[in-house]
C-alpha cells in the first residue's frame, strides 16, 4: 500500500538508470554499415586498417569490375573502398586520408571511374595504378596476371555478382584470382593468363557457368547449388579447412558492394562471407553449422540491408526468441493491492501463461524468471540488470515485461511501454495493446514511452505491459482471477505473434 502513495508507477524501480554495461552475447555482433554502401567500406576500412600503403578503388555503381578485386585487396593488404565514377566523395576522401596511402590500385576503365578520380589521388601524392580491360572479363584476366594463377583459379559467372562474392574472401587466402567467365564461353582473354595443370575451380550451378564454357580447362571442380545461397554454403564447405570461423561475415545476397568491401576485410582473417537475407532459409544457415567457432558476427551493411531482427534468427538458427520478463518478484512484491493481492504473483501467472502459448505457436520463450525464488539479490539495479543480461545473453528477438499498473482506487485501464526512438519495440506495443483492447475491453490507455531499465538495456526491442491497475479493487479482483489472467495471456501472446509475423 506504502509504494501505490509513492509513485503512480508501480514499476518506478524500472526507471532509474544509472550507468550502462553491456554484456557479451553468445556471439557478439559487430555491424560495418553506413548510410549507403560507399559509407559502408568507410565503416569497413576504419573498422580493419588502421592506415594502409595500399587503397583499391572501385566503382560503387557497377559490379563487374570490382569482383575480382579482393585477391588483390589480400595480396597488398588494402581496403577496397568505393567510389563515385566521377569523382571520390568528401568522406570517402578523408578516410583515404586517414589511410595514408603512397599506392592505389583503380579497378575498371575510365567509363568506370573517369580519369577525374585518378587526379585527385595523384593530388595528393598517391602512385595510380589502373588495372582495366576492354570488359569485364579482361579486367579480371589483368587482375589474375597481378596475383598469378600457379596456385589456380576460381571461375566464376562475369553476369551476375552472388557466386564472386562467395569465394572472395576464400580465393583472397588462398591467393588465387578470380576469373569471370560467359555462361557458355570462356573468353579468350581469361584463357591466355590460364596456365595448365594449375587447380581450377568452377563455382556456381550450371545455369550460371555452363559446362560448354569450361569443358576446354582440363581439371576443374565446380562448386555449385541450386541458388546463390546453395552455392555460397557449398563454397564455405568445401573450403571449411582453410576458414576462420570466429569473425564470420554477413552480407546480403541481393547487393553486391557491401559484400565487397567487405571481403577484403573478411580475407584479412580467412573469414567466411555467408549470402543472407529475408527469403532464404535459415534454417540450412551455414552460421547454424558452425555457430560453436563463431565469436563474432560481422554484418556487412547497415539495417535497411541486413535487419537486426534477420541476424539474431540467424544466430538462433531460424527460431524466434522472445523474453518473458514477469515483473518484480522474490524480496520485491511489486504494488500491493488494496484487498492484498501482490502484484509479483499476478505478473508472474500472466507471464507463464503467456510463454505457453507462445511456445505451442513455436516461439522459444527465455523466461527471467519462472517462480517467486529470484536469481538476483535484494538490489534494484542488479535485479533490473540481470533481467537485462538473461535476455542479451540469449540473444532474444524480442522482450516483453510484465505488470500491474498502481495510481489509485480509481485509476483503471491497460497500458504499453516501449522505449522511445524504437520503431520495431512501438510496434510491438501498438500490437499487444490494440489485442489486450479487444479481448478485455479494459480503458485504453494507449501505448507510451518512457525510459524505464529494462527497456533501455535489453539488446532487443521490448515492451512493458501494463495489464491493468492492481490499486483498483475491480482490477485487483480481475488480475487475481485465473480467467482474466487467461486472457490477459492469449492477448499478449496474439499481439506478439501477429507483429513477429509481419517480420
Ligand atoms: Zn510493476
Amino acid at each position: 500500500m506504502k509504494k501505490n502513495l509513492m509513485s503512480f508507477f508501480c514499476c518506478v524501480l524500472s526507471v532509474i538508470f544509472l550507468y550502462t554495461f553491456k554484456v557479451c552475447a553468445a556471439s557478439d555482433i559487430q555491424r560495418f554499415g553506413g548510410e549507403d554502401r560507399y559509407e559502408t567500406s568507410i565503416k569497413i576500412s576504419q573498422g580493419n586498417w588502421q592506415d594502409s600503403d595500399y587503397i583499391i578503388l572501385v566503382s560503387g555503381k557497377n559490379f563487374p569490375d570490382a569482383l575480382s578485386a579482393t585477391p588483390l585487396s589480400k595480396k597488398y593488404n588494402a581496403p577496397i573502398l568505393l567510389t563515385g565514377s566521377e569523382e571520390i566523395g568528401t568522406n570517402v576522401m578523408e578516410e583515404i586520408k586517414r589511410l595514408s596511402p603512397k599506392y592505389a590500385f583503380i579497378i575498371g576503365g575510365t567509363g568506370a571511374i573517369s580519369e577525374n578520380v585518378e587526379r585527385q589521388l595523384t593530388q595528393k601524392d598517391i602512385v595510380c595504378t589502373r588495372i582495366a580491360g576492354e570488359d569485364r572479363y579482361e579486367t579480371s584476366a589483368k587482375v589474375a596476371q597481378k596475383i598469378g594463377t600457379s596456385n589456380g583459379a576460381f571461375i566464376t559467372s562475369g553476369e551476375n555478382f552472388p557466386d564472386a562474392v562467395s569465394v572472395a574472401a576464400i580465393a583472397a587466402a588462398k591467393e588465387m584470382p578470380i576469373l569471370l567467365t560467359k555462361r557458355d564461353k570462356l573468353p579468350d582473354e581469361v584463357k591466355k593468363v590460364m596456365e595448365a595443370n594449375s587447380k581450377y575451380y568452377v563455382i556456381g550451378g550450371e545455369g550460371s557457368v555452363s559446362p560448354n564454357a569450361v569443358n576446354e580447362i582440363g581439371d576443374y571442380k565446380r562448386i555449385g547449388g541450386s541458388d546463390r545461397y546453395e552455392t555460397n554454403a557449398a563454397v564455405i564447405n568445401e573450403f571449411k579447412n582453410d576458414l576462420d570461423f570466429s569473425n564470420t561475415y554477413l552480407a546480403n545476397g541481393y547487393g553486391f558492394a557491401d559484400a565487397l568491401s567487405g571481403s577484403a576485410a573478411a580475407a584479412k582473417t580467412k573469414a567466411p562471407i555467408a549470402l543472407v537475407s529475408d527469403s532464404f532459409n535459415i534454417k540450412n544457415s551455414i552460421i547454424k553449422y558452425n555457430i560453436d567457432n563463431i565469436s563474432t558476427i560481422c554484418v556487412l551493411g547497415g539495417t535497411g540491408v541486413i535487419s537486426d531482427i534477420l541476424v539474431h534468427r540467424i544466430i538462433n538458427g531460424g527460431v524466434i526468441k522472445v523474453c518473458i520478463d514477469p515483473g518484480h518478484g522474490g524480496y520485491d512484491s511489486g504494488a500491493v493491492g488494496p484487498n492484498g493481492v501482490l502484484e509479483k504473483n499476478v505478473n508472474l501467472a500472466i507471464a507463464l501463461k503467456t510463454g505457453k502459448i507462445l511456445k505451442a505457436n513455436g516461439i522459444e520463450i527465455v523466461y527471467t524468471r519462472t517462480n517467486d525464488n529470484v536469481p538476483w539479490p535484494a538490489n534494484v539495479l542488479q535485479d533490473l540488470q540481470m533481467r537485462c543480461d538473461i535476455a542479451n545473453n540469449a540473444n532474444v528477438d524480442y522482450f516483453v515485461c510484465i505488470h500491474a499498473n498502481s495510481a489509485g482506487t480509481s485509476a483503471n485501464g491497460s497500458e504499453t511501454y516501449y522505449s522511445s526512438g524504437s520503431v520495431k519495440g512501438q510496434k510491438l506495443a501498438e500490437s499487444i495493446q490494440k489485442e489486450i483492447i479487444n479481448a478485455t475491453g479494459l480503458f485504453n490507455r494507449g501505448v507510451k514511452t518512457e525510459n524505464f531499465y529494462v527497456l533501455n538495456h535489453t539488446d532487443a526491442p521490448a515492451v512493458l505491459v501494463e495489464t491493468a491497475f492492481i490499486s483498483n479493487p475491480n482490477e485487483e479482483k480481475l488480475l487475481n482471477s485465473d480467467s482474466f489472467q487467461n486472457t490477459m495471456a492469449q492477448a499478449i501472446a496474439r499481439g506478439v505473434i501477429n507483429f513477429v509475423s509481419t517480420q
